[in-house]
């Protein structure tokens, strides 16, 4: 039997790619964020879960469904206290599944960061040591140990899903004397707005009081690709800004709070980060009046992975184009501004309707228009 022509094209296109192709995990659906300026944009999902704890999969599969979805850091945060699988799959070490994400990105562009996961009860709950050099010395019956053991580490801790239902019936967080004294002790660092599919507006106003950095993780037990991209989604990551792509400035970088957390349209961060960031990811292309006419055309590209929702904020009104509009992740579209006269220079204001720098409260980002 003859192939069709076409066949064997594919036949051959599919050899060649898996022979170049060896042994990379990229593909169509990853995560973009631009850098800021001073500061490069690390795609991080620092709170997972492997058969090590409670999760579903080995180690080398977060390592690979990071790479397909272009993250820079993870971090495999297993709770130390909670081992469902002990029986099956014994590890006295708990080390072990850091050590073989650690071989499997060892071929690859991914930074693997050392992690834990103290899992306690309410009121105490629990938190991610990462940047850890041990884990098994954070294991202790006494919840103040690992707190203070993670310190010793040089660690960086964060508050998990502080409003989880399981713990706060009424999805609202409650921090105790407990997480008082670590913050005061400088043993906690950081607290979750976003986990999972779940945004807290009252954890985010906790970061906010209490000068803690502001984190998104996706948590997950099962599969990246089960939960979030056959639905259309990407997981919620935390966007840090640091000097350089490295373990070293990421740690810095948390420490300083550089941070927004993201989950598909919604962005969450103090405004020194998330403006440059919202500001960064709309590029424009061409600003021009139509001739004969007062109405000045500005072409713009959304260079982001996530639909980004904006809101006029201009003196000016806009033809054919509601005061408030998407643009599409990686798309263009066209703004017609009607200026009533014709402008040397002016501002495009712009809320970002779907970015949150305090509960409620939506930044406007600003974009300098110099028409040709
Ligand atoms: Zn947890
Ligand atoms: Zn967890």
């Amino acid at each position: 039997m003859k192939y069709p022509s076409f066949l064997i094209l594919i036949a051959l296109l599919w050899s060649g790619d898996a022979n170049s192709q060896d042994h990379q995990h990229a593909y169509g659906k990853a995560l973009t964020f631009p850098d800021i300026p001073g500061f490069k944009t690390l795609k991080c999902d620092l709170h997972q879960h492997t058969v090590f704890s409670d999760g579903e999969v080995w180690p080398s599969i977060r390592v690979m469904e990071a790479l397909r979805e272009g993250l820079d850091a993870i971090s495999l945060t297993e709770h130390l206290e909670y081992q469902p699988h002990r029986e099956d799959i014994p590890h006295p070490d708990r080390n072990r599944s850091y050590q073989l994400a650690l071989e499997e990105a060892r071929d690859h562009d991914l930074l693997i960061i050392h992690g834990s996961e103290i899992t306690r009860n309410a009121p105490i709950g629990h938190s991610n040591a990462i940047f850890i050099s041990d884990a098994n010395a954070l294991l202790d019956e006494n919840a103040e140990v690992p707190f203070r053991e993670a310190k010793k580490q040089g660690a960086f801790v964060f508050w998990n899903h502080p409003a989880w239902y399981a713990q706060n019936p009424d999805g609202n967080p409650i921090l105790s004397d407990f997480q008082r004294t670590r913050i005061k002790n400088g043993e906690l660092h950081g607290i979750e707005v976003i986990n999972t599919f779940d945004y807290a507006e009252e954890s985010l106003a906790l970061a906010l009081e209490h000068n803690l950095t502001i984190m998104g993780t996706s948590d997950i037990h099962g599969l990246i690709d089960w939960d979030y991209l056959e639905k259309g989604n990407h997981r919620p990551v935390t966007l840090v800004f640091a000097k350089e792509r490295s373990a070293r400035s990421l740690r810095e970088a948390l420490f300083e709070g550089r941070t927004v957390a993201v989950y598909n349209s919604l962005f969450v961060g103090r405004p020194e980060f998330l403006v440059p960031l919202l500001k960064a990811c709309i590029k424009i292309h061409r600003v021009a009046y139509i001739p004969n006419t007062d109405i000045l055309e500005v072409e713009l590209e959304n260079s982001s992975s996530s639909d980004l929702l904006f809101e006029n904020q201009m003196g000016y009104t806009f033809y054919s184009k509601p005061p408030v509009f998407e643009i599409p992740a990686g798309k263009k579209i066209l703004l017609q501004i009607k200026t009533l006269e014709r402008k040397g220079k002016l501002d495009l204001r712009l809320k970002a309707l779907g970015a949150y720098t305090a509960p409620k409260t939506q930044p406007v980002v600003t974009w300098e228009l110099l028409p040709e």
